[in-house]
């Protein structure tokens, strides 16, 4: 007997071998088993993906001699006659070179009388776009009232060329394209029921290049069989089908991540070498930095599911020290500089060109990392003007405080520092005054001047939230916040402060504020957490606020009617409706 390539001989026979096309397979097998199944079925989708095979599943479903049925016997003689492709009730017609008007009459005319021995006849069109207008025009009337014993099935991969008349004349199913691990796992059952000795690893390389076609898979892991008579290496696999070997391009982003140039140029004359396509690597390289900057992005590395494992934890070391926005600056530049590898007559020096250019990139911080660098710059400034500022010192309330119960021992210790204190300087809050406890000019003398000073912050008492002065002490605790986290203290300046016992502190924010997606990360309320807890010297918990601030809806609402009414009664408006003819269609507040 001849040799059945994969493609056929594992073609599916039920719906439940069919891979990954769950979505159609389970409609159309309760329609059969409810008796709901429409007379005309459209199956669009990418090649390869199975739309043919589901038809003929279909035709078996209803013709079976056990029909209706979800599972077909395949081993009656309708089963046996359509597998086979012989069957006399079921016609399958490609519709590429049976396009013309004729075909369809013909068809149309056929279609009045009865099946020969099943339920129903059956035609399956493929290809179902490639018919001509006229051909269409002649299917309209049999596809809208079709005789009860006929089930057309079409299928189709341009289904936008398709006219909307038949489109809507027919139930529509959309396949879709089948993932790399899928089709990986669908040809490893298939390589161990041959006993065929290949890897995981050839295996995702055949898979990506199917390219979401599981027949274009199973054809391209025939041509790999037939060209090897040993088990199969993956380096065999990448000679035979001309693929790009993956390690290839963790090398060359390995390469630049470290700034080896040298080794760049090296893959780039390997792969002019071996004779491979540059616009393809470039694509597969455009994806694989896309991939390295979804494992960079926090909880999105599980979207990668066409990513194998060991690719993923290979990609997950790679970028443990390159920032999100590095990785998101040079993919921008592989994009920018896409159409130059694409229209260029030397597209390996284009190629090296690109990456001259994406080592030139000096990578980019992240927000964090820059606010961080910020406040240790700021930081770093203030001990020049003051030699020690420990934010411990801070628990001590100025003298001129008036209520604590708990009085300081040293009343001369006034406040920390404010040089650099964003806050005092734009600091809108009202209530606080901060003349007394932010003296910008003593600080550097008054502290080693007071020998107590020293001391003091380890015996303080916890301060005694309940009798605080919300506004006074709000303001000390941002100036003291300001002096070790400029950033996050220019952020708290507008804020209000209130105590909820036991050990709680609200801090209010506007909802106008521009930076309260930064106040609430994780990492910024444990900063303002750990300086409350030095400030108030207790462990105390902070939650961040939003209040509602800028005008009511409802008042909002009013003005717009009362705006959209003024428009309405404006004499240019009603002129210019006169003078056109016009209506006014719509208002637009601007
Ligand atoms: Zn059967």
């Amino acid at each position: 007997m001849a040799y059945l390539v994969f493609a056929r001989k594992y073609r599916p026979q039920t719906f439940e071998d069919v891979v990954e096309q769950a979505h159609v397979t389970k409609t159309l097998s309760n329609a059969v088993t409810s008796g709901r199944l429409a007379h005309a079925i459209l199956l669009s989708g990418p090649r390869g993906t199975g739309k043919t095979t589901i038809a003929r599943i279909l035709a078996k479903c209803v013709n079976c001699s056990e029909a209706p049925t979800s599972t077909p016997c395949n081993q009656c003689r309708s089963c046996t006659e359509i597998t086979a492709g012989n069957a006399m009730d079921v016609f399958e017609i490609d519709g590429a070179s049976n396009n013309k008007v004729e075909n369809i009459r013909e068809l149309r005319e056929n279609a009045k009388y009865m099946p020969a021995h099943s339920p129903y006849k059956i035609y399956i069109i493929d290809e179902v776009h490639m018919l001509t207008d006229a051909a269409f025009n002649a299917l309209l009337k049999v596809l809208e009232e079709p005789p009860a014993h006929v089930l057309f099935l079409f299928a189709t991969t341009e289904v936008r060329k398709i006219p909307i008349t038949i489109l809507s004349r027919c139930q529509r199913h959309d396949l879709r394209r089948i993932g790399i691990n899928a089709i990986a796992a669908h040809m490893k059952k298939i390589c161990e029921g041959e006993n065929i000795d290949i890897s995981d690893k050839g295996l995702a390389l055949i898979a990506r290049e199917a390219d979401g076609s599981i027949r274009d898979g199973l054809s391209l892991l025939d041509q790999v069989i037939t060209c090897t008579e040993t088990a199969i290496t993956d380096k065999e696999i990448i000679d035979i089908l001309g693929v790009i070997d993956r390690q290839i391009l963790f090398d060359i982003s390995g390469a630049l991540f470290s700034g080896d140039m040298a080794a760049i140029i090296d893959i780039c004359d390997l792969l002019y070498r071996q004779g491979r396509h540059m616009m393809k690597f470039y694509t597969e390289l455009i994806e694989h930095f896309r991939n390295l900057l979804v494992v960079k992005m926090e909880g999105a590395a599980s979207t990668l599911s066409d990513v194998p494992a060991h690719e993923r934890e290979l990609m997950e070391k790679q970028v443990g020290n390159i920032t999100q926005p590095h990785l998101f600056q040079v993919l921008n530049v592989l994009f920018e500089e896409e159409w130059r590898i694409k229209l260029s007559a030397s597209p390996k020096t284009a190629l090296e060109m690109t990456f001259f250019r994406l080592m030139q990139i000096r990578p980019a911080f992240s927000l964090d990392a820059l606010i961080e660098k910020l406040d240790r710059l700021k930081t770093g400034i203030a001990p020049a003007g003051k030699p020690q500022s420990p934010g411990a010192s801070e628990p001590e309330p100025s003298a001129s405080e008036p209520e604590p119960s708990a009085p300081e021992p040293e009343p001369s210790a006034p406040e920390p520092p404010v040089h650099g204190n964003v806050l005092s300087e734009t600091g809108p809050d009202s209530p606080g005054d901060p003349g007394p406890e932010c003296p910008a000019d003593d600080p550097p003398e008054s502290a080693p001047a007071d020998p107590a000073t020293p001391d003091a912050p380890s015996e303080t008492p916890p301060m005694d939230l309940s009798q605080m002065d919300n506004g006074e002490i709000w303001d000390r605790l941002k100036s003291s916040i300001c002096e070790k986290s400029p950033v996050l203290g220019a952020c708290l300046a507008d804020g209000t402060l209130t105590y909820t016992p036991p050990d709680r502190l609200v801090i209010e924010i506007a909802s106008t504020h521009p930076n309260i997606a930064l106040l609430r990360r994780k990492k910024n309320i444990a900063g303002i957490e750990k300086h409350c807890n030095d400030f108030f010297k207790q462990p105390l918990k902070i939650s961040i606020d939003v209040k509602q601030t800028g005008p009511d809806p409802g008042d909002l609402k009013k003005k717009h009617r009362e705006l959209e009414s003024e428009a309405r009664a404006h004499p240019l408006v009603n002129a210019a409706i006169k003078t056109f003819n016009g209506k006014i269609q719509d208002i637009k507040i601007l």
